[in-house]
Order: structure tokens, then sequence, then C-alpha cells
């Protein structure tokens, strides 16, 4: 059994993280300060003798009694509209929570996972997008707050696995949506699926033929915990060791490390219009397509090339578009008659 930290544990991913390490013995202490979690996705897990919440911001210095076997840093505002609602609290996240957590695990000689995005990627030039892509980033347009954090976080991750020697992890994110989502969240799944449910206009955003690849939160969950329970490499001292680490040695630069990013999301792309298609068939809605504008920078295309993550994990997604769009929208008819919204 190991005692794990989650930051951002109270979100959409981090509180599927909580349940599924609690399900498979481990200990859970969840730290959130609520800016975009809520304490609905946790509430089944107050009083677990194995869980523990607190309610804090980690751009603060983190104090943990006792020991720690890992900490995954999942805490960040995610979806377009809250990143934008919240730049500077983004980019402080992303730049002195990370700081703040890898310093913890340090501490704590703990392994440390960093939930990194797509986003790294910006609006590719290539497709799909390997770990090799460097991506294309704009760095002052207004999603920049979230891929340049994000994209430092990369960095001052690999600094403490290089210079300190900390067993890292890397995980980029694509799409990913399913319960616990918050109807309000602004992303196309869940506005598409909650409009058609209230029987609103679908807001399409451009003609709507930019594509993305959707993973449904469950093969995402497994995907993490694959990536996070990989023994470490047995080259770690050797890539760790500060003299060899500034010259190109083909063994220390591989990609095919554990400790180098690692792709996590669906391989299956399709454009967005065809997601909201989908969402109006399944939810037999007579709601209308509203095309609105794209907003800026918002990326052609996204898919994630996943060879790496199946080669080194065995991992691939198994739950299909329809069934996850399927299970979605039984979970918000639930939520929204719930709420009477
Ligand atoms: N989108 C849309 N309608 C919406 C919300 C989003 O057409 O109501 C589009 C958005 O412009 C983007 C894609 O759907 O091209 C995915 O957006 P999302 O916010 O889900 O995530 P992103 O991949 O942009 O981070």
């Amino acid at each position: 059994m190991a005692r794990i930290l989650i930051t951002g544990g109270a979100g959409f991913i981090g509180s599927h993280l909580c349940d599924a390490l609690l399900k498979l013995g481990h200990e859970v202490i969840c730290m959130d300060n609520l800016l975009t979690g809520n304490s609905d996705n946790i509430a089944h897990l107050m009083g677990h003798p194995q869980f523990k919440f607190i309610n804090y911001d980690v751009c603060n210095y983190i104090y943990i009694e006792g020991d720690l076997d890992a900490v995954l840093h999942f805490a960040s505002p995610a979806s377009p509209k809250d990143y934008l609602e919240f730049p500077i609290h983004t980019l402080k996240v992303g730049a002195f929570g990370t700081h703040k957590a890898l310093g913890l695990a340090k501490t704590k000689a703990a392994r440390f996972l960093l939930a990194s995005t797509s986003e790294v990627y910006g609006d590719p030039l290539v497709n799909p997008q390997s770990e090799e892509y460097w991506g294309n980033v704009n760095p002052i347009s207004p999603r920049g707050v979230y891929d340049e954090a994000k994209r430092f976080a990369e960095a001052i991750t690999m600094a403490y696995h290089r210079y300190h020697g900390l067993d890292t992890r890397i995980v980029r994110i694509f799409n990913t949506f399913g319960p616990r989502m918050r109807p309000d969240d602004g992303r196309a799944v869940s506005n598409f699926i909650v409009q058609a449910l209230r029987g609103v206009p679908l807001t399409v955003y451009g003609d709507g033929s930019q594509t993305r690849s959707f993973c449904y939160i469950d093969d995402m969950v497994s995907g993490i915990i694959k990536v996070l329970l990989k023994e470490a490499d047995r080259t770690i001292e050797q890539r760790t060791n500060r003299d060899s680490f500034l010259y190109k040695n083909e063994e220390l630069c591989t990609t095919k490390s554990i400790h180098d990013p690692i792709n996590l999301g669906n391989p299956h792309e399709l454009p967005v219009l065809d997601v909201a298609r989908m969402v109006l068939e399944l939810t037999g809605s007579q709601s209308r397509m509203e095309y609105k504008p794209l907003p800026a920078d918002d990326p052609r295309v996204r898919r994630p090339d996943i060879t790496k993550a199946k080669e080194l994990l065995g991992w691939t997604p198994q739950v299909t578009m329809e069934e996850a769009l399927q299970r979605t929208i039984d979970y918000f008819r639930k939520k929204l008659s719930l709420t009477g919204a």
C-alpha cells in the first residue's frame, strides 16, 4: 500500500484518480482549493478511512505530515473557458504550484507525476502528434497562459529529474470526457450534451471542421495509473548524471523512457461537428446547431500518436465514442434532473 497525494484531487480527472487509487488499496490525500474543482466530486469519499481532503492552494508551501510514496500534480484550470477566466491562477499553478509539488516530492523522496496536456503542441503543424514534436504555441495568445504554464511545468519537472535525480513522469493528456464534468465546464462534449438535453441550440465554434480525439475518463485513468506504477528506468542514475546529460547521447536522450513525456488519449479523430451530430442522435434532441466564432488560436487538428504508451505500458483506450457518449449523457441526464436545471 502506498500513500499518495493528489493535487487537484477534487477536479474531474483528479477525483476519478482518487477513486481508482483507493480501490487499489492505497491511502489518498486529496488537495484542492476548489477554484474549478468541486467537493461534490469527492463527497462520497468523505469518512473513508484511507482518504483525507485538504482545502489548500498548492501555489503556497505545501506541508504534509509523514511519508509520501507519490505526488500526482493535477491542480490547474483545464478548460479553455476556465483558463481564460483565471489566466493568472493558471500561470501560477503551472509554475509555482508545480515547483511546490516537486519540492514536496523531493523532500519525501516520492515519485512525481505531472498532468501535462496536448496543449503543449499548440496548433500543431504535424498530425498525429508524437512526443518528439515540439509544438507550435503562440505564447501571447489567450490560450498561451495554459500552454506555456504546462510547458514550464514539463521543463521544471525534467530539471528536477535530471538535477535532483527525482523519479518523475509526465503524461500529456488529450481531450477527455465523462461523468463529473461540470455542466458549465465549457468544453465541447459537455456543452453539446447539456445543450441537447435542455433543448437549446448546440454551439459549434467555427464551421466545426476542426478535429479532436476524445478519450473516455475510465481509459484515461487506467493509462495514468499504468504510468504511475511502472518501475523506474535502470538508467535513472545515468540519466541524472549532471556531467553526461548536457551531451547528446543516444541512450540518455531516448524518448522511450518512462521519465520522458507520454501521450495519453484516444487516437480516434473526428470533426467537432460530427460530435455535435452524434450527441443529437444519441439524446434524440430536436436542438439545432448554432455556429459561433472560432476562439483565438483554436487548434485546427489534434490526434495523439500513442505508440509509446502502447509499447511501454500495453495501454490502448477500450471504450468507443458511442459508448462513452452514452454513459456521459446518462450522467448529465441524472445530474440536470436532480438540480432541476
Ligand atoms: N467547441 C465548440 N462548441 C462548444 C465548445 C467547444 O465547437 O460549445 C469546439 C472548440 O472550439 C474546439 C473543440 O470544440 O475546437 C474542443 O473544444 P474543448 O473546449 O472541448 O477543448 P480544447 O480541445 O479546445 O481544449
